[in-house]
């Protein structure tokens, strides 16, 4: 131990001051006794010094050589570095913890018990508006005034959600909340965006109550008349009647069958992202869809032709030719007679691919032409249903269009015509060199 080593010190120089008085009656001894004790007393001073500095930065490698303090500066620089490591570990725990509160999905903001904002996550700042800078230490209630929120805060108990409708930032939010108290008074408010899901409810809403109206007027006319055959007494209808009343009924059935086609081919559109990737010869495909618009035209229509014909697409065979023909039977069907329609396959400069139909028909008035590609949307129902129409088509076309990676361009003037283009992104284009 360093104090009994000091102490060994001081008696060997006592003794020998001690010695040397009383064999030579001289002071010299004493003299050096001072000296040492001085020293040591200057060394120990030292050592303290550099221990003090030291501590003043504990996490750096302690001081070598300090004596008697060695034994306690080496076991507080092990408690130290001890407590360092746990501190990291706490710390890396916590930015863990803190890491999957900001990535959860579903908002979260911490309150004190009088509703001041502690802290928030990505998702609430983004459902709420919220600004870090600015808003920490708010109170929530002076952001969200919704007197629904204020009465649903003044609960005691908070069992249930409340779903608020507000206009934040000029947005239309559906949007809801949760409070759960934890720890000593504080307040944890869970917030979930339903604007989206809502919005699909809608969507999911109005495509059944469609589906039902459109299927339900042939279903009128068909029981009308079947109603009519059943119900009249024998032979009060003649044959011509009857056969007038057949064709009819049969062009309803036509109809429900052209609806449910269509219905189909939606709903296999939706079951899978992205189309498949095989190889599809454009020229033949197009070829029969020619085949089809020339029979619908019966020769009422003029046709310009300009086809590359080595330019092909990896996708899906059925979805192509759905689309490409989707195209080109509406120009039939828009285009008055006598007119014309241009069908244009070619390269772009940029490696993509242009499938356009282009059309001196009725046209599109501007306002319609961003809600054409929406299930049952028509320009003019009467038309579109007198012409066999359905009101999918460029539903189902917008849908192959983005499982080719593709885009629906559509330009048209009232009264002037129109062109639909479907432009294939350079990766789903093939072209023989
Ligand atoms: P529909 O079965 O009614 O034709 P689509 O989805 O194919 O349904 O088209 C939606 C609407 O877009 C049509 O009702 C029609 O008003 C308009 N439209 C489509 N193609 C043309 C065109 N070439 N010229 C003018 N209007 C068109």
């Amino acid at each position: 131990m360093s104090w009994s080593r000091t102490l060994l010190w001081f008696l060997f120089w006592f003794i020998l001051a001690a010695t040397a008085q009383y064999c030579w009656d001289t002071s010299a001894g004493w003299i050096l006794v001072t000296l040492a004790c001085g020293i040591i007393l200057t060394l120990r001073r030292h050592q303290a010094n550099r221990v003090a500095v030291w501590a003043t930065h504990p996490e750096a490698d302690p001081p070598a050589g300090v004596g008697q303090w060695e034994d306690m500066v080496a076991s507080l620089y092990k408690h130290l570095r001890g407590q360092a490591m746990a501190l990291r570990n706490l710390q890396q725990t916590n930015d863990a913890v803190m890491s999957a509160a900001q990535a959860l999905p579903i908002g979260a903001v911490t309150l004190t018990k009088d509703f001041q904002i502690r802290w928030f996550n990505e998702a609430a700042k983004r459902t709420l508006h919220l600004k870090s800078d600015q808003d920490i230490g708010q109170n929530l209630l002076n952001l969200l005034r919704s007197p629904l929120f204020v009465a649903y805060t003044k609960q005691t108990r908070w069992q249930e959600p409340v779903i608020l409708k507000l206009s934040l930032e000029g947005k239309n939010q559906s949007i809801m909340m949760r409070l759960v108290p934890y720890a000593d008074d504080q307040l944890l408010l869970i917030t979930r965006d339903l604007t989206h899901i809502e919005k699909l409810e809608t969507t999911r809403r109005d495509f059944v109550a469609n589906v039902s109206h459109e299927m339900r007027t042939p279903l009128t006319v068909l029981s009308g008349f079947l109603e009519t055959m059943l119900e009249a007494p024998k032979d009060a209808l003649s044959p011509e009647q009857t056969h007038q009343y057949l064709k009819l009924m049969h062009e309803q059935a036509l109809r429900m069958e052209a609806l449910v086609a269509d219905l189909l081919t939606l709903s296999a559109l939706e079951t899978s992202l992205s189309a498949d990737r095989d190889t599809i010869q454009m020229a033949p495909l197009i070829e029969s869809a020619r085949q089809q618009a020339e029979i619908l035209s019966g020769g009422r229509h003029n046709f310009n032709w300009a086809i590359e014909p080595d330019l092909n697409l990896l996708g899906n065979q059925t979805e192509l030719g759905s689309a490409i023909t989707n195209l080109l039977t509406n120009a039939v069907r828009y285009t008055p007679d006598g007119q014309s329609i241009t069908v244009q396959w070619c390269s772009q400069p940029d490696g993509s691919a242009r499938y356009s139909v282009t059309d001196t028909g009725i046209g599109i008035a501007s306002e319609h032409l961003p809600r054409l590609s929406e299930r049952f949307y028509t320009v003019d129902r009467g038309r579109s249903r007198a012409l066999g129409g359905t009101g999918l088509g460029l539903a189902i076309t917008k849908h192959v269009a983005m499982r080719h990676d593709a885009q629906l361009d559509i330009q048209s003037k009232l009264g002037q015509g129109s062109t639909f283009s479907l432009v294939f992104a350079p990766d789903r284009v093939l072209k023989a060199s």
